[in-house]
């Protein structure tokens, strides 16, 4: 579909998003995440397209806000945790069977009061170890008070559910949780890592952020590689994980089959 169709495209509905969800048009993009310095694939992301017939492929970015604000999200959540993890029982059996999968968790879905219990169910119907389930959380979507003083996040850890901060280094008060939470992993967020040689500055940062996540203990992933001058930056500066364009786009599930089956060979 072309911008300009879109452009013109009507607003997206509630009404729309409910037929939507009801004809199963919300489809999960996978997008590999790898060790900078072996190169082996460790997880995917589950990142959520619309496939409207009208609208074409919509991102995510677009249709969430109107998820969230209308309450249907909550709705959505439990279709999330089932379709993707029954996608990953997939991968294992295809024979990939270390590959963790990280959803992506609003903090409005973390409020919803049975939220643990969805992926507690999700977990057991596709049989599939909690320690291969991370979530990840935006810090600056407003991890509030509210949430930290809730139970929700020992009740991940008692589960065994890992914890990663997405978009690192874009929120404000992130030192508080950094210390409270058990987090597994830090995601520096793309706009560092793009503008590595733009801007000195953004190296100084990145460099910190890397030193900082190691000092705590997590192990630091950098987000939207898309060059290998920057792979090689990042990888030079002990950044231990990567994800990008340059390694793999988000693909469908079959292609992500392909794609690791491929790679696999070739190693
Ligand atoms: P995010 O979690 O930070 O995901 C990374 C975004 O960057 C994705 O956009 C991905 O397609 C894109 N990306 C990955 N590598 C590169 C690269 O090398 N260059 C560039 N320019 N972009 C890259 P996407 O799929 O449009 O998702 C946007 C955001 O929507 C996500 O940001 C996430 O916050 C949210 N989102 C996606 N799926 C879900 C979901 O299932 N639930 C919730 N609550 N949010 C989701
Ligand atoms: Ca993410
Ligand atoms: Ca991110």
């Amino acid at each position: 579909m072309s911008i300009f169709s879109r452009l013109f495209s009507s607003k997206i509905t509630v009404d729309a998003l409910k037929k939507a969800l009801k004809n199963k048009e919300f489809v999960f993009y996978y997008q590999p995440e790898f060790n900078l310095k072996t190169g082996e694939i460790l997880g995917v992301e589950a990142l959520m397209r619309w496939e409207s017939n009208k609208r074409g492929i919509v991102p995510p970015n677009e249709f969430i806000p109107v998820l969230e604000q209308s309450g249907l999200i909550n709705d959505f959540t439990e279709f999330l945790l089932k379709q993707t993890l029954s996608d990953l029982r997939k991968i294992h059996d295809a024979g990939f069977k270390n590959t963790k999968l990280a959803v992506n968790l609003s903090v409005v879905q973390l409020k919803e009061t049975n939220i643990v219990d969805k992926i507690q169910d999700a977990l057991q119907s596709a049989y599939i170890n909690s320690t291969f389930l991370e979530c990840e959380i935006t810090e600056s979507k407003g991890i509030d008070r509210e949430l930290l003083d809730s139970d929700v996040f020992k009740r991940l850890q008692d589960l065994n559910v890992s914890i990663s901060i997405d978009d690192f280094g874009t929120g404000y008060s992130s030192f508080d949780y950094l210390r409270t939470l058990n987090i597994k992993k830090l995601k520096i967020d793309q706009d560092f890592v793009q503008g590595i040689f733009e801007n000195p500055k953004n190296q100084t940062l990145l460099s910190s952020m890397i030193q900082l996540g190691h000092d705590l203990g997590f192990p630091v992933l950098a987000e939207g590689i898309e060059t290998t001058e920057q792979k090689n930056w990042l990888e030079e500066h002990g950044c231990d994980m990567g994800q990008g364009y340059w390694f793999s786009r988000p693909l469908p599930l079959d292609q992500l089959l392909d794609f690791m089956q491929k790679k696999s060979k070739k190693d």
